[in-house]
């Protein structure tokens, strides 16, 4: 039996490695605008740091979570999620005392142990942005814009923005308690997850997808209709601003996000032509989780892009050319001046090629071909007696006679010209 991918995981192969460096480099060229640079954190960390920031009645840290005990007895996890690992960062090297108004950003893969479908992996990447300090609803605003922005970077046409608000820990505990109430009655006729969530965490009902209960859940108590009049302002506040912007939106009072740590602003971006795993986007505002962990009172206001679901979204680039030169050193006295050739060619920038296994002049032609190669250099016996390469231009389908000396030069010129 020969040992396959573990299941939920997979695989980026060379031919679609393009498409995923167009998304990481958008990202590296847009964010900076915004004033965010990159930050890089573990990809494991203390299990009490997860279960702490995400929240221990979530889903994904009461099923989702990749925990092993280390050798010492300490318990560890895969991150499922970057928002902990990088606010633990940010209290431990006290990033916020040199800079009150930090904005960071992450690239890297996140680990949760979900069923896998199209779209849902069990490792799967992200690209994490979090802004730092910022009381104001402009950051809110900003953020949302970002995340757009980033979309439309990345070549994706139609998606959606779903706004909410699930208001903060002046108002949210007086509407989860109306909730609760609701749910009493309403709970017995729900499905088993949403009768367990009505006991430990009734605001992940609304997250429920199970079919017969979502009339049941559109007709419970609204959150925005519980919000108090600090969060109800900035709510009003972020959506004047998207207005400003142009930028259209959908309310969704349901729009709760799967982590405990949001407060007033949550967001996400859909597109439908994602299928069920339909939001590529999700984000929000986590005033307080900097605290929790034991940093100082800071605002917080990030999103994270799923990459796999981003990939399916965006034209792929298709294949490159991958050589510039392609060496044929067709007789044996040919090897070393092609190795050397090769090397200056590689040296000057140029993407050089040889095939070392000696195979006919038919196959290493077919093998140039199939590389995109833009000039073939040809040297067998008759060019060893003239001193020269023999230099075909692909494209063209032209050759000419370089003599030694001057081959680097000339092909340099060609292929940058
Ligand atoms: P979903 O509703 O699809 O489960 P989520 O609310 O759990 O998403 P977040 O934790 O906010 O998602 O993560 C942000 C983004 O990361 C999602 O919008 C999605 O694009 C992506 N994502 C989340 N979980 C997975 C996964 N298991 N496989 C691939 N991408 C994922
Ligand atoms: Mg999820």
């Amino acid at each position: 039996m020969t040992i396959q991918a573990v299941r939920g995981t997979r695989d980026v192969l060379p031919e679609e490695v393009g498409a995923w460096h167009a998304l990481e480099d958008a990202a590296r060229r847009l964010f900076p605008r915004y004033g965010y640079r990159e930050i890089r954190t573990p990809v494991f960390e203390e299990t009490e740091l997860f279960a702490r920031g995400i929240g221990a009645e979530t889903d994904i840290v009461a099923k989702e979570m990749y925990t092993f005990a280390d050798r010492d007895g300490g318990s560890l996890t895969l991150r499922p999620e970057a928002t902990a690992g990088i606010v633990r960062a940010v209290i431990e090297h006290n990033l916020m005392g040199t800079d009150p108004a930090l904005k960071v950003y992450a690239v890297g893969p996140m680990f949760r142990r979900e069923r896998p479908q199209k779209g849902r992996y069990r490792q799967f990447h992200q690209v994490d942005v979090e802004a730092f300090g910022y009381q104001s609803p402009t950051i809110d605003a900003e953020t949302i814009e970002l995340a757009l922005a980033y979309l439309d970077a990345c070549g994706v046409g139609q998606h959606e923005l779903v706004l909410n608000s699930v208001g903060d820990r002046h108002c949210r505990p007086a509407y989860v308690q109306r909730l609760r109430e609701a749910l009493q009655e309403k709970a017995p006729s729900m499905c088993a997850d949403c009768r367990r969530r009505a006991e430990t965490n009734p605001l992940r009902v609304l997250d429920c997808k199970v079919p017969g209960d979502q009339a049941v859940i559109d007709a419970l108590p609204r959150i925005t209709d519980h919000l108090c009049p600090e969060c109800a302002e900035h709510f009003a506040e972020v959506r004047r601003q998207l207005d400003l912007l142009g930028i259209p939106y959908r309310l969704s009072h349901r729009l709760v996000r799967g982590l405990d740590y949001y407060v007033r602003t949550t967001f996400e971006v859909t597109s439908d032509r994602l299928g069920s795993q339909s939001s590529v986007i999700g984000g929000g505002r986590y005033d307080g989780l900097v605290k929790d962990l034991g940093g100082p009172d800071a605002a917080g206001v990030g999103f994270a892009v799923g990459m796999e679901r981003l990939a399916l979204l965006v034209p792929s680039p298709g294949g490159r050319a991958r050589c510039d030169v392609f060496l044929m050193p067709l007789a044996k006295a040919a090897l070393d001046p092609a190795l050397r050739l090769q090397r200056e060619l590689r040296q000057a920038g140029l993407r050089a090629m040889l095939d070392p296994e000696g195979r006919s002049f038919k196959s290493r032609m077919k093998q140039a071909d199939k590389l995109g190669a833009r000039f073939v250099a040809i040297m067998g016996d008759d060019e060893i007696a003239r001193g020269a390469w023999t230099v075909r231009d692909m494209a063209r389908s032209e050759q000419q006679d370089v003599p030694e000396e001057r081959v680097l030069d000339h092909l340099k010129e060609k292929a940058n010209g």
